[in-house]
């Protein structure tokens, strides 16, 4: 074992400047940073334990939203009625993750802060240009059948591993961040990285910043919506693809939709294509599919995930599909 100090912070303040120090980590649930130090991927000087601090509720926001405490632990969120009944797709995301055990402890704010689940990312052996930056990826021709074929680079294919961060782009979530230099709001869809030529560098955060809490905007559209995840078993697995998709339908014309997906991505990819080409055309299996294929027609496959852009279309038309109402034509 490495020795690292522990520090249990009295407020958010003490605990953004024990962290802005160098070498200084984070610690929630600790499901995947405990993990990362047993492996040695993670080799923190200062251990910053937030678990103390008061970000563990659900409240309302004015204006029909919800506002998450970073400390809400995934199971708490997963069975809050508001969320159940506004945004189904959360609660479902959050309910395809882990296991239950592991659903108790993680929290909101690790969830969105989670590496990746790359096997070479975790062997020391292999090269990783987002463990030891410069040094290679053995994904690229290597057992690649979970990563990326979407926003990928030469430098990283690996697979963002969210079901929850998932759900939180389609609905245009905000993250709440205290820094250094104060509170600032980072829209989900800017607050995870593409790799680039920096696959090291995951979200918007600078050293120090603290998630306190995700804002889930008023959305009526997300009351009829889904989370759907295609993994290779039942349970305890990360997504090949997911869904999370919502789909409100008027005489048979599309008045607003969702999609986000999973599995594909180095980050939760919303699919604002696929959305820009469902919105005032018709709701049929012909449309949902057209709209899936333009989505996925710049993917770049690597020969074990080639199956994957054919997999993401048929998952995003069922799930469309699904929602609304089993009808595949009109
Ligand atoms: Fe590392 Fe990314 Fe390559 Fe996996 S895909 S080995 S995480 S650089």
């Amino acid at each position: 074992m490495r020795p690292f100090a522990y520090v249990k912070p009295a407020d958010a303040a003490e605990a953004v400047r024990a962290a802005a120090e160098p070498g200084a980590r984070f610690l929630g649930g600790g499901t995947n940073l405990v993990d990362l130090m047993r492996e040695g991927i993670e080799r923190p000087d200062t251990v910053v334990d937030v678990t103390g601090l008061p970000f563990d509720t659900v409240d309302e926001l004015p204006g029909g939203g919800l506002r998450i405490g970073a400390l809400v632990r995934n199971s708490a969120l997963a069975a809050d009625h508001r969320v159940r009944t506004r945004y189904p797709m959360v609660s479902q995301a959050l309910l395809s993750g882990a296991s239950a055990q592991l659903r108790n402890m993680a929290t909101v704010g690790g969830n969105l802060l989670q590496r990746t689940r790359c096997p070479y990312f975790y062997d020391h052996a292999s090269a990783c240009n987002k463990r030891s930056p410069g040094a290679g990826c053995d994904a690229l021709d290597g057992f690649n059948r979970g990563t990326a074929i979407l926003g990928v680079s030469e430098s990283c294919v690996a697979a963002h591993p969210s079901d929850l961060c998932v759900a939180l782009a389609a609905l245009d979530a905000v993250v709440e961040v205290q820094g250094p230099d104060g509170t600032r709001r980072v829209p989900m869809a800017g607050f995870h990285r593409l790799p680039g030529d920096t696959p090291d560098v995951e979200t918007a955060l600078a050293p120090g910043d603290l998630v306190t809490a995700v804002e889930l905007p008023a959305a009526p559209v997300a009351a009829n919506s889904r989370y759907r995840k295609v993994r290779d078993r039942a349970s305890y697995a990360f997504a090949l693809v997911s869904v999370a998709a919502a789909l409100e339908v008027r005489d048979g014309t599309v008045t607003d939709v969702r999609l986000a997906l999973g599995g594909v991505a180095p980050k939760p990819w919303r699919a604002t294509q696929a959305e820009r080409l469902l919105v005032g055309g018709p709701a049929d299996e012909t449309a949902f599919r057209r709209a899936a294929e333009a989505e996925l027609a710049e993917a770049t496959t690597r020969q074990g995930n080639a199956f994957k852009p054919r997999l993401a279309v048929a998952t995003i038309t069922a799930t469309l599909r699904d929602l609304n109402g089993g009808v595949t034509a009109r």
